[in-house]
């Protein structure tokens, strides 16, 4: 199994991508994640990018691709991965293709999620997560709330400041000027499925299951 996952910001990427890893066996590569946990580090590059994304900004480039080069280069990647938040702009597209076609991967899909943004933005404003498991709920859902602890490991539920509604909407729209045309790229290329992301995590999964064809 080889996808990228494609699609706004809080649309399900992460949850379908983590479910996806966990059924087939294969990594789940998410460039949010690393920056977070580089965040959480405290390391210099860190602290540059967590400003840059609580503006609701991108990383530039050379910096995304030279992490994701990396880790698809490893040897955990061997039977497949799902590739989540990459690429975000057509350059790291490109170079994507570039890092595949030196891997000879010429087999992979774009699974795009679809939801509309007034409904990601209830989603993301809404979204808690885990400061120690990562995980994530949604307060209205799940009954938490910020500062409440996680059901599943006891850590503290934050809202992330990426999820405030102004730094969504900036991310919003960063999205349909920057990132959707990668959609476009890879439309031309034959590889996009898309999905109706807004049913319940389980009926979402399930469609992707059926879309490609597992
Ligand atoms: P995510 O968790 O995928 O929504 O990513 C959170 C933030 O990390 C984004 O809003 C960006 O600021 C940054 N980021 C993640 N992936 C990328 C990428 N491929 N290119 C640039 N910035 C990224």
């Amino acid at each position: 199994m080889r996808l990228l996952l494609f699609g706004p910001p809080g649309v399900g990427k992460g949850t379908q991508a983590k479910l996806l890893s966990q059924e087939f066996g294969v990594p789940h590569i998410s460039t949010g994640d690393m920056l977070r946990a580089s965040v959480a580090d405290g390391t210099k590059f860190g602290e540059k990018a967590k400003a840059i994304m609580d503006a609701g900004q991108l990383v530039p480039d050379d910096i995304m691709v030279g992490i994701v080069r990396d880790v698809l280069g490893s040897p955990s990647v061997n039977k497949g991965f799902i590739l989540d938040g990459f690429p975000r702009t057509i350059e790291q597209a490109k170079a994507l293709t570039n890092i595949l076609n030196n891997l000879h991967i010429s087999d992979y899909n774009v699974v795009n999620l679809d939801v509309d943004d007034e409904a990601i933005v209830r989603r993301l404003t809404k979204r808690l997560m885990c400061l120690d498991d990562g995980k994530i709920y949604n307060s209205e859902i799940d009954g938490v709330t910020a500062g409440s602890p996680c059901p599943a490991c006891g850590g503290r539920l934050v809202l992330r400041d990426d999820d405030k509604e102004e730094t969504v909407r900036k991310r919003l729209s960063v999205y349909h000027s920057t990132t959707a045309p990668v959609l476009r790229y890879y439309q031309s290329q034959g590889r996009v499925m898309s999905v109706d992301g807004s049913g319940d995590i389980d009926e979402v999964y399930q469609k992707i299951k059926e879309m490609v064809g597992t």
